[in-house]
């Protein structure tokens, strides 16, 4: 059974069991959320407490400052109840995650990648539109409902809280699905340029993120799709982009967030 049969399977077996597992994202595609909301920013939070026990924060005040200033101006700028927090990890990974519940995180490998703040807010805008998309509760939900079968569905009242720590587990290892990466592309386009950050910048950080390549890939390609195919999709949704980024300029959206 491919994974969309599966969720298709899935969902009209939650509509006949009156519940409603089944969602719709942003851009319109189906999802499978047997995880609440609340559910999800508990694993969220857990996963960021794990991280920031386990790994090193800069302790350079202007980097974190900087790293901050592009995140706020960005989860400002889109509608969301989560109180974001902000962590930002001495590591030379190339790499940024956001988790549910309102957590990002970016290594400090990924600044030496991204040239200025708008390339910086293509990453975070991605990552941030990972969370605002609920792909993490779909991935979480598929996995769950593959390991355990259904019949937590048929208790009808969602997740046995005592997965939460299994949930933290898995959304620190699962992938993200080739149409999550597409969808969280344009939406984070939309994100950025909403907050006044050129979103043309986008094309240009991916092609560093290419050229990176060599002998110790970045991380973050590792779990992505190709930049090729990436800034193909980029192009596509370029146009309607710059225009949400020409009224945000208009209407005084003009960020300096300075490394
Ligand atoms: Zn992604």
């Amino acid at each position: 059974m491919t994974r969309s049969t599966l969720v298709l399977h899935l969902c009209a077996l939650a509509v006949a069991l009156l519940i409603t597992a089944c969602a719709e994202s942003p851009t319109g595609r189906n999802q499978l959320l047997l995880v609440s909301e609340e559910q999800m920013a508990a694993m969220g939070d857990q996963a960021f407490q794990q991280m920031k026990q386990e790994k090193p924060r800069v302790d350079n005040a202007t980097t974190s400052e900087y790293v901050n200033c592009v995140a706020r101006t960005i989860t400002g700028a889109i509608s969301s109840s989560y109180n974001w927090e902000v962590a930002v990890f001495e590591d030379d990974a190339v790499n940024a995650f956001a988790l549910p519940g309102g957590n990002i995180g970016v290594f400090t490998g990924l600044l030496k990648v991204t040239k200025n703040q708008h390339q910086l807010a293509a990453v975070i805008g991605h990552e941030v539109a990972h969370v605002i998309a609920r792909h993490s509760a779909a991935r979480v939900s598929s996995q769950l409902a593959t390991e355990l079968g259904v019949s937590i569905l048929a208790a009808g009242t969602g997740m046995d809280p005592r997965l939460i720590g299994t949930g933290a587990d898995l959304l620190l290892s699962l992938p993200y699905s080739r149409g999550d990466e597409t969808e969280a592309d344009r939406l984070g386009l939309q994100y950025m340029a909403r907050a006044g950050f050129d979103p043309r910048e986008s094309v240009d950080l991916w092609r560093n993120m290419a050229q990176e390549g060599g002998a110790r890939p970045p991380e973050f390609l590792s779990t992505h799709p190709s930049p090729g195919s990436r800034i193909r999709d980029l192009q596509e949704y370029m146009p309607s982009a710059v225009q949400t980024y020409q009224q945000a300029r208009a209407a005084g959206r003009r960020p300096q967030c300075v490394p």
